[in-house]
């Protein structure tokens, strides 16, 4: 494989991801003067693109469109000259000695070398692990109601899951279906009583506590689902779309192996710091946190891998 060098100088830091991890990231780096190169991969802005209203980031009393918040870190980062690439990182060849250079190889067939790495790669949504759920997915599945709600106004959908993300999405297609079926496995939610609170009157929601899909029905689109509850009994729905938001998988395929990473594969960092098992290689947003996953904890965690970035630059790079 020929790598060409995409830049000809060595690099203080390039930022892989760009959610709100990486942009904080991004913006604190390039105030530091370390002139940050951000590959912002397949989804610029991160899910957070693909979310309705975000109503708990301070700031915004009325809220902001996810959309709208992240193309507004875009523009803070790059008033302060953060290059930012759309290009996707193929793999990475992290130094292990202080002092050393790291090179990221782009799909482009591209390399850069880097003295220091923010790595705010995110996570991405997972599957049920059903027959023919990929297979339909983009022919009535989905995993965004923001983006796919639209091509079912009117008609009756499902949303599995019951986190505040599966809540978000039947609001948000409750204004736009007939009825929205949501499917929680247990007889609780584990979402957020704000958002519980948002869901609980409206008429076209129903709420099936205890029940999980067993089947998914169609061949070339979805048709419908066959649904199984606690007391074994089952039944089917006919749908229209069905909206899978069951949580969240660390984007951390590229690093395994050269990472320490979790039993769940999310990236293993030192307490209280952004620091990963490689000198001058930091993990910031959902890829290192299991726990929090909230635009704002990712954004901080972004302003605290550019800071240790910088002190380790400053500190133990040139010794
Ligand atoms: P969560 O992990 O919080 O919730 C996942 C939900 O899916 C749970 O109800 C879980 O059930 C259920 N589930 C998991 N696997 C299956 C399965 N195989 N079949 C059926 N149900 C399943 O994920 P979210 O994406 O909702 O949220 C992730 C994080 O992002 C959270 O920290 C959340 O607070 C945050 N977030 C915040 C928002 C906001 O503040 N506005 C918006 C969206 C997300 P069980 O409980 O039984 O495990």
């Amino acid at each position: 494989m020929i790598i060409n060098n995409f830049y000809k100088k060595i690099v203080d830091c390039v930022i892989i991801g760009s959610g709100p991890a990486g942009y904080s990231a991004a913006i604190y780096a390039a105030r530091a003067d370390l002139n940050p190169i951000i590959f912002s991969g397949f989804q610029p802005g991160g899910q957070l693109t693909s979310t309705t209203n975000v109503d708990n980031y301070p700031g915004f009393p009325l809220g902001v469109s996810g959309k709208v918040l992240m193309e507004n870190c875009k523009k803070q980062a790059e008033r302060f000259n953060a290059v930012i690439i759309h290009k996707s990182v193929s793999e990475v060849h992290f130094s292990h000695q202080k002092g050393e250079i790291h090179r990221i190889d782009l799909e482009s067939k591209e390399s850069i070398e880097s003295k220091g790495i923010i790595i705010a790669t995110g996570s991405r949504p997972k599957f049920l692990g059903i027959e023919k759920e990929k297979k339909l997915t983009g022919l009535g599945i989905s995993f965004c109601a923001t983006c796919d709600g639209f091509f079912h106004k009117g008609k009756n959908v499902a949303v599995v899951g019951g986190g505040d993300t599966a809540l978000e999405e039947a609001n948000y297609l409750s204004n736009i279906c007939k009825n929205v079926y949501l499917l929680v496995r247990k007889n609780y939610f584990r979402a957020s009583k704000a958002l519980q609170n948002s869901i609980l009157n409206k008429k076209n929601i129903n709420i099936l506590f205890g029940h999980r899909i067993i089947e998914i029905i169609g061949n070339h689109f979805l048709e419908g689902i066959k649904i199984i509850n606690n007391n074994n009994q089952t039944s089917k729905i006919v749908l229209s779309g069905l909206f899978i938001a069951i949580g969240h998988s660390p984007n951390t395929d590229i690093f395994k192996k050269k990472l320490d990473l979790d039993k769940k594969g999310y990236i293993l960092v030192e307490k209280g710091s952004t620091r990963t098992n490689k000198p001058g290689v930091f993990a910031a947003g959902d890829v290192q946190d299991p726990i929090y996953r909230q635009a704002i904890t990712s954004a901080g965690s972004g302003c605290m891998a550019a800071l240790d970035l910088e002190k380790y630059l400053n500190l133990e790079f040139k010794k």
